[in-house]
């Protein structure tokens, strides 16, 4: 353990400052923020690359941390106070995020992704920075690569001005977690371009490159998005046999579920949609994410259920169909997409003129990392009650933190599929 205020280490209490580092409760408050703090600097920093800034949200950053080196360390009550607004300036950087990518890749339209793979030489691109991958497109057009996306790279082929480009074929492999077996079977080069990037196994060392903010010690890294090395070294490789694959639909995006507002609205009265569940997340390695796979499986066709980040690939295998039209699972992107669904439900709360804890809305999220947290504060400060949250509470959540949050907002930790299911559709 350290102290908060010096870092010294301790054991015990801080000789200095006394009381640092012995209230776990205040600690636990103190990692929310910061790990907060770090998923909004992940959104701000794409956001910054595509030239979009804003000084309330800089400013915040920097309050928020200095707060970590003040005596507010010691008052739970200020730190809940910056919590709270940390989820309000997270929202303010997901929208700041949304408009950047928009502005520059178009309004995602809906879009079948092949799983397959096409003859040719190959890079496979992972991670969530769409701006490295589109200057890679450009770098690689005419070359004879083909480029696969992988991970949080999925939503991609949604963006008018990416799948523009003919040789973003495809989708390799899943959830970042995968990656140490998939990119092993991967014949191409290897692209990572943010964080959720393994240690490298031996067998494709020399094949990976990272770029941007991301780096691991022995790998090549890319400086100022010059791709040269990378196609260089992706033609020296052997190509990629053609193999069939499924499709994936990706590329909604609020705006295009906006469209469809008054249909989903005469659905939802006319009893053919009873429920909206947000299923996603960060995927947390292990059987025990096998949940949230079980618990879609168990939700009844009347159902539309809402995914996102890379949870979805426990179960974006599965055929879900539609109703009247509408496809029951709704893909609405990265992580760096939430804002799409924060927009999605306050439009429902709208149009059925009822608040956001009585909306026919469940979240069944499941949490990896900091964006995450930064998302869960986002949804707290909207007042969203009832979220459950799994597969296991994060180890710097302090029990009675957790049981604060479990009174104020019903924050729940996931059971059993069934168990869950029942309770909320009660
Ligand atoms: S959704 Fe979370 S765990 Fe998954 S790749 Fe993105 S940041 Fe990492």
């Amino acid at each position: 353990m350290f102290c908060y205020q010096c870092s010294q280490t301790i054991t015990g209490g801080c000789r200095i400052h006394g009381v640092c580092g012995k209230d776990e409760d205040v600690s636990s408050l103190q990692d929310i923020l910061i790990f907060g703090l770090k998923g909004i600097c992940a959104y701000n920093y794409h956001a910054k690359r595509l030239g979009f800034t804003d000084p309330q949200i800089d400013s915040f950053i920097s309050e928020a941390l200095f707060t970590t080196l003040t005596n507010v360390n010691f008052d739970a009550d200020r730190f809940l106070e910056y919590i709270l607004k940390a989820g309000q300036i997270n929202i303010k950087v997901m929208e700041l995020l949304d408009k950047a990518h928009t502005v520059h890749f178009g309004i995602p339209e809906p879009t079948d992704v092949f799983t397959g793979t096409k003859d040719g030489h190959g890079i496979v691109v992972t991670g969530h920075d769409l701006l490295d991958l589109y200057e890679l497109l450009k770098q690689t057009e005419g070359k004879n690569i083909n480029i696969y996306t992988h991970g949080e790279m999925l939503p991609a082929h949604g963006y008018p001005e990416l799948k523009k480009f003919k040789h973003l074929v495809g989708n390799w492999g899943s959830a970042w977690a995968k990656q140490r077996e998939e990119f092993d079977n991967f014949p191409g080069a290897i692209l990572a371009t943010t964080n959720c990037i393994l240690i490298p196994k031996e067998s494709y060392r020399d094949r990976l490159f990272t770029c941007s903010v991301t780096g691991i010690k022995g790998v090549k890294h890319i400086k100022d998005t010059d791709f040269s090395e990378l196609i260089k070294k992706a033609l020296s490789l052997p190509k990629l046999k053609s193999r069939d694959g499924r499709k994936i639909t990706v590329g909604f995006h609020y705006r295009n579920i906006l469209e469809i507002a008054d249909r989903l609205i005469l659905l939802i009265k006319e009893g053919k949609i009873r429920h909206f569940f947000l299923v996603g997340g960060c995927d947390t390695p292990g059987e025990r994410g096998n949940y949230y796979r079980e618990f879609v499986k168990l939700i009844p066709r009347d159902c539309v259920i809402l995914t996102l980040a890379c949870g979805k690939y426990r179960f974006n295998d599965l055929d879900f169909g539609q109703i009247d039209g509408i496809p029951r699972l709704i893909d609405l992107g990265q992580c760096n997409n939430s804002y799409s669904a924060i927009e999605i439900v306050i439009a429902l709360s709208e149009a059925l003129k009822t608040d956001l804890s009585n909306l026919p809305v469940s979240l069944v999220l499941t949490w990896f990392e900091q964006k995450a947290v930064a998302i869960l504060l986002s949804l707290l400060y909207l007042n969203v009650k009832g979220i459950f949250v799994g597969p296991v509470a994060p180890e710097f959540i302090s029990s009675r933190i957790f049981s604060v949050l479990k009174d104020k907002f019903n924050l729940r930790l996931i059971t059993q599929p069934e168990q869950d299911l029942r309770t909320i559709l009660k």
